[in-house]
């Protein structure tokens, strides 16, 4: 279907402003159903599900058609859980930045109540929460929705699961009949259906159809990584797969500024690409590309559109698109003309529904993955270095370097230290995911040092280069910051730089060694 920019839909200064620091680029498409309608007075029924942007399909016209004058409560949005109604907030305080009249509150229970009066009388606009908790301030009389313009039922499946049918229905019965009802649902059952016929006025249903899209026959896997990781599994997974040529989808454009930021400063070649871009600088960009002198472009999904490059080596969605087609056009990018592509999705936190639905959609099981940890990246480093030097024996001119070698031999040099010498100009620096730890050694050398436990020790067989590796590698430092190190029995103990003691514990607590999960202790 066709999607739209922010600025076709006659929004406000403030509005516009608001979406362009979240950095949305153009509307998802229950986005582009919804808005219009909303804004024009309408209720509606939206069948969608979490991480489409449904939140802003409702919170962006809401927000319109409040009245800049009073203190009323003009949007009541009730939500499953307690969770999501944070989560709406927030959402709705982003859209609402430039406004300032338009406060808001989120309400659940396990919250003390007495907060939530005391803010509910001072005046606010919006109140989002769980209908047991609007219940029970609607029966105490701390809440007025005498004056609501909109009511929206967010989940409304998910909430009759829940058994807050009565709440929901006695709420709607007490909201004023002039009001305009949107509720979202991802599925429609008996019941939805009825409280839609009794509650909202001529709604319009919209349902997203889908285009039907050939899915390349790409090898897909999918990533279970939080946010904060992310950063870590691209470039491992980059480093291991040795990849020349990649795009990586995020779903904003601060995401993409971010990500070239940060790709930069841990040394890889990357631009990015997305609509604030000049043609100039789009051109400039897309031809490095092309030429192979980035070997990453980090791109939107609209800036993306129309662009002619033909096969890149993996496609990376860094941010789980927010729609099926969306996904499909995005790794349609690689495994072009017969050759072998690669599609790498990370999930994580609520994206696991998203994952379920985009399987089916492309009716194709994807293969879960493990990110490679920085053994894994050195062990395939070496694998390929060993047939390169296979390859190489049988060249030639093999004869000339192994005189060079013999050359170089003396009492103190051997034909070991030789290739111990090349090895390091070769490794030091090549693991580009290992870059930061060059970084790291020069800020941590104030020479605090704290000690740390792990639980495995000489039972387990471990040794203290199996530590050392173990750790250097899933804290991506180098090997050198490791100081004493003292294996007992069932325990061990490692000296480490305290300002990387923390982050030592976190990457390393729940990793395997000799078959043990591990836990780690600052002592
Ligand atoms: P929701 O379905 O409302 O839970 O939204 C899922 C996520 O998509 C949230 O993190 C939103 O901030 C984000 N989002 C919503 N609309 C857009 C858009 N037009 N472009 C990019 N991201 C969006």
């Amino acid at each position: 279907m066709n999607k739209i920019r922010f600025n076709e839909f006659g929004l406000s200064k403030e509005m516009q402003k608001a979406i362009e620091d979240l950095g949305y680029e153009e509307a998802t498409p229950i986005q582009t159903e919804s808005i219009p309608l909303v804004l024009q007075g309408k209720d509606i029924i939206g069948q969608a599900q979490t991480g489409t942007g449904k939140t802003a399909a409702f919170g962006i016209p809401a927000l319109e058609l409040m009245p800049h004058e009073g203190k009323h409560v003009h949007t009541l949005v009730m939500c499953p859980t307690r969770e999501l109604a944070l989560q709406v907030a927030e959402e709705i305080a982003k859209l609402g930045k430039y406004k300032k009249y338009a406060t808001l509150l989120p309400v659940y229970g396990g919250q003390p109540i007495e907060r939530q009066i005391t803010a509910l009388k001072k005046g606010v606009r919006v109140v989002i929460g769980t209908p047991g908790r609007i219940m029970d301030h609607l029966d105490r009389g701390t809440l007025d929705i005498s004056h609501i313009g909109m009511v929206v039922l967010d989940e409304a499946d998910e909430m009759l699961n829940m058994g807050f049918r009565d709440d929901i229905e006695k709420i709607l019965r007490s909201a004023p009949q002039q009001r305009q009802t949107v509720m979202f649902s991802a599925t429609m059952p008996k019941p939805i259906l009825d409280i839609t016929r009794k509650y909202l006025k001529d709604p319009v249903h919209i349902r997203i159809e889908h285009e039907v899209l050939t899915v390349p026959k790409t090898e897909q896997t999918y990533f279970e990584v939080r946010g904060r990781e992310k950063i870590d599994a691209l470039t491992r997974l980059i480093d291991f797969h040795n990849l020349k040529l990649s795009m990586v989808f995020c779903n904003t454009k601060r995401g993409v500024d971010d990500l070239v930021e940060q790709l930069r400063a841990r040394g890889y070649s990357v631009d990015g690409l997305h609509g604030d871009l000049s043609q100039g600088m789009r051109e400039k960009v897309l031809g490095r590309f092309r030429k192979g002198t980035l070997e990453i472009l980090a791109a939107t999904d609209v800036a993306a559109r129309g662009l002619d490059i033909d096969d890149v080596e993996a496609v990376f969605n860094y941010d789980m698109p927010q729609d099926e087609e969306a996904y499909v056009h995005r790794i349609g990018r690689t495994g072009r003309a017969g050759k072998e592509g690669k599609a790498f999705t990370f999930v994580s936190g609520g994206d696991f529904q998203k994952l379920k639905n985009l399987q089916r959609y492309i009716n194709h099981k994807m293969k879960m993955g493990k990110v490679p940890s920085f053994g894994d990246i050195e062990e395939m480093k070496i694998q390929s270095l060993a047939k390169n030097i296979r390859e190489a024996a049988k060249e030639k001119d093999a004869k000339k370097y192994i005189h060079m070698v013999e050359n170089l031999l003396d009492d103190d040099i051997t034909s070991l230290d030789v290739a111990a010498y090349l090895m390091r100009e070769k490794f030091a620096f090549s693991v580009k995911a290992a870059a930061p730890a060059q970084e790291e050694e020069i800020k941590s050398g104030d020479g605090n040092t704290v000690t740390i436990s792990i639980n495995v020790g000489r039972k387990d067989r471990v040794k203290p280069g199996d530590l050392l590796g173990t750790v250097a590698g899933e804290a991506n430092i180098s090997g050198k910051l490791i100081g004493d190190i003292t294996i007992q029995d069932r325990l061990s103990y490692l000296e480490v730089p305290s300002s990387l003691a923390e982050k030592i514990v976190r990457a390393v607590r729940g990793k395997k060694l000799k078959g043990k999960k591990l836990e780690v202790k600052t002592v």
